[in-house]
């Protein structure tokens, strides 16, 4: 059991309404009692003033009590809603921290409450990307691994192997006998049928996968190809929420755009030319560069009228980021007399639109979705990570490895012991196996206060 109480802002940094601080950890009732004059009724919202150590109020507002283990974490939490100001909610954390609090590591209360079973890893991780969705079906497949949804069908899967397992033991434990044929083909049905589980999972996990951290497009061109007015276009005609995007990325990511709730994150490569001489932005083009390299398509936008041999493509091609697949944008469409004449047998596909007329856009979007496997599944998807995904393939290829021995050895310690590891991997995403390390980057991955 962990003895220390933790403190953080829940709210974000900033004004607004209402603040949020949040409490947790043996030390509540005491800390709650002081601050408030007397501990509030259990789970009732109580009107109440926040005073400091000479009884002066900090701030008055709502408290709510929660004791253990009926909370968030599992432990006693105490919320304090105050008015939403930096320096009132700042003085409030002060507070706790005075009556024996410390604050939050990022994550620590979702952190408390996977250690108190509260919720199985792939569930906590659900949560930072309900926080972090950037469109309503990311929001909407969060929502559905915070419910259990992708947990379950893990957990299923880690079943139907326990049950292959008990099934192989059964049939090859005994060397002296001859395993008959019909156990045998018994064998071989349910290898399949977790094969075909293997499929489902995955297919769900990687279409949330991308829901979440979505499809990276370089758009490159020269100048007046129409590279901005395309973007707009993309935009726009999504409907989408454009926002800029925060951190480190932000000298070239430009734009965020959905399609259909896919994010597409835009680099632009006219930003990195003009910054090129720049001494002092050098680690900026550097990253600039590794992160276009890392890129999964190239749009690279032509003037079909001024150019419909694609001169300009053929010019920069050797300076694009090396092994991202390209696609030809042929832009202005409605000034071009006849087709473009690329050299689309050997050259990289090629999409005819006018970004001034939208014309060919719907093509456009249906492209890149295809190029990532991406279906707009309504009611399909769970949030998954690239990690889920790693343990699946584990899973997988343990599972395959023991269909293997089966076909080769028949011994059934090893294919046993296969199985075994493959139940062990898929552990990984409920968090029934993982380390310390590992936790420690999943929640670091959260905001304070979460
Ligand atoms: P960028 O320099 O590649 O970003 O090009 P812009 O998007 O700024 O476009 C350059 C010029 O081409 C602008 O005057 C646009 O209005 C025009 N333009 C862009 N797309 C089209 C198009 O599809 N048709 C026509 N006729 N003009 C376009």
């Amino acid at each position: 059991m962990r003895t220390d109480t933790i403190v953080a802002q829940a709210t974000p940094p900033g004004r607004g309404g209402i603040g949020i601080v949040r409490i947790s950890g043996p030390r509540v009732p005491e800390i709650g009692a002081l601050l408030l004059g007397k501990l509030p009724a259990v789970r009732r919202a109580s009107f109440t003033r926040f005073v400091d150590g000479a009884g002066v109020p900090l701030d008055a507002g709502f408290a709510l009590y929660f004791p253990a283990p009926h909370s968030y974490t599992g432990e006693h939490v105490l919320e304090l809603h105050g008015h939403g100001g930096p320096v009132v909610l700042e003085a409030l954390v002060a507070r706790a921290l005075e009556l024996g609090a410390r604050r939050a590591q990022p994550g620590e209360f979702t952190q408390r409450a996977f250690l108190n079973d509260k919720l199985d890893l792939a569930q906590a991780e659900a949560i930072a990307d309900l926080i972090d969705a950037g469109s309503q079906q990311a929001a909407r497949a969060a929502m559905r691994s915070l419910q259990g949804e992708f947990s379950a069908m893990v957990r299923a899967l880690s079943e139907a192997l326990i049950e292959l397992r008990t099934y192989v033991e059964a049939a090859l434990d005994f060397p002296e006998e001859e395993i008959d044929f019909l156990a045998e083909r018994e064998l071989a049905e349910r290898f399949q049928q977790v094969r075909d589980r293997f499929e489902s999972v995955t297919e769900s996990a990687r279409q949330g996968r991308l829901l979440r951290e979505g499809m990276t497009v370089v758009i490159a061109g020269p100048p007046n190809a129409g590279k901005s007015s395309l973007l707009n276009r993309l935009a726009g005609y999504d409907a989408a929420i454009v926002t800029p995007i925060p951190g480190t990325t932000r000298d070239i990511v430009r734009e965020r755009i959905a399609i259909d709730g896919m994010p597409l994150h835009v680099l632009d490569t006219a930003g990195l030319r003009a910054s090129a001489a720049d001494l002092v932005e050098e680690e900026g083009i550097r990253r600039a560069q590794a992160e276009m390299a890392r890129a999964d398509r190239v749009l690279f936008v032509i003037d079909a009228a001024a150019d419909p041999l694609a001169q300009a493509y053929r010019e920069e091609r050797a300076r694009l980021p090396a092994g991202v697949p390209v696609t030809l944008v042929f832009n202005k469409c409605d000034l071009a007399t006849g087709l473009p004449v690329a050299d689309t047998v050997s050259g990289p596909p090629t999409l005819t639109v006018s970004a001034l007329e939208g014309r060919g856009l719907a093509e456009l979007r249906a492209h890149l979705k295809q190029c990532m496997g991406f279906q707009s599944v309504e009611g399909g998807a769970v949030s998954a990570r690239r990690r889920h995904l790693e343990a699946l393939g584990r899973a997988r290829e343990h599972t395959e490895e023991a269909a293997r021995q089966l076909g080769a050895t028949r011994a059934g310690e090893l294919i046993a012991e296969e199985l075994r590891a493959a139940q062990r991997a898929l552990g990984e995403i409920t968090g029934e196996f993982t380390s310390e390390d590992l936790l420690g980057r999943i929640f670091a991955g959260f905001c304070i206060g979460k």
